[in-house]
């Protein structure tokens, strides 16, 4: 088998959010805890795969050291990083090149969160990461923790095709949805409905060019927290592994769709 891209292929699991701002939460079921059990399955599948070298952000006891040392010897280079991007994105949209599009409306970022989200950016751009995933589950805000909410199902964000890195992510967002959607159904929130949804303002993406065309990005919402199949301990476990396998599946799919 030959692969247009040198071998191995670079890829970063990111799971969402970490133990201080853990993201969704239905019940004591938080979502940080859910991303993280079902990215360290992805890492554990991918990882035995030949072709991949695999890394994560974090585990059991937060950030790897990778991430935790990059973070603090590089803070004022991503700063200005994100600044920089941010102001070069201000005048393609000033000037009518870059579009600025309102779609589906995100939770704003602490500066602190901001930080480690683009330094990851700048990160996968300097160690050549081909495949980026980001882990979510879904959530909108309810009554009270224990409110079932009354959207379900996945979505997979890729970035908006005005995005460098946009081509190639699309392709990748489309194999992962093709084996998700063997086993789960899609979004059924108006917003995300057909389940893939492109996006220019989420970090994870790639917003304000940060991401190299190089760098594929997709950001996988696994499902709505509240849902009967998370809320049971054993489903839930089920779900994340099986879940990761699909996933796995359609990272594989997309990596043999590359060879010439
Ligand atoms: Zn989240």
């Amino acid at each position: 088998m030959f692969y247009a891209h040198a071998l191995p292929i670079k890829i970063l699991i990111v799971p969402g959010h970490d133990k201080e701002i853990w993201g969704a939460e239905y019940g004591n079921i938080k979502e940080a805890d859910m991303n993280l059990n079902l990215g360290t399955q992805l890492f554990n599948i991918l990882k035995k795969d030949k072709r991949f070298e695999v890394y994560i952000t974090r585990g059991k006891n937060g950030y790897t050291k990778e991430f935790s040392d990059y973070f603090s010897k590089n803070k004022a280079a991503i700063i200005s990083f994100k600044k920089n991007a941010k102001e070069e994105n201000q005048i393609k949209i000033d000037s009518g090149t870059f579009l600025n599009k309102t779609g589906v409306v995100h939770n704003a970022v602490n500066e602190e969160t901001a930080i480690e989200l683009y330094g990851i950016n700048k990160w996968a751009n300097e160690n050549k990461i081909k495949v980026v995933i980001s882990i979510h589950f879904n959530d909108y805000p309810r009554p009270t923790r224990w409110t079932i909410g009354k959207y379900k199902g996945f979505a997979i964000y890729l970035p908006d095709s005005q995005m460098a890195n946009s081509p190639e992510s699309t392709k990748l967002a489309k194999s992962i949805f093709t084996e998700l959607s063997k086993k789960y159904t899609p979004s059924t929130y108006k917003k995300e409905t057909g389940g893939l949804v492109s996006d220019e303002n989420l970090i994870a993406l790639g917003a304000s060019g940060t991401l190299d065309q190089s760098v594929d990005s997709v950001l996988i919402e696994y499902g709505y927290i509240y849902q009967k199949i998370f809320r049971n301990t054993t489903t839930r476990h089920q779900a994340y592994l099986d879940m990761a396998k699909l996933t796995a599946k359609g990272i594989g799919n997309y990596i043999i769709s590359l060879s010439p």
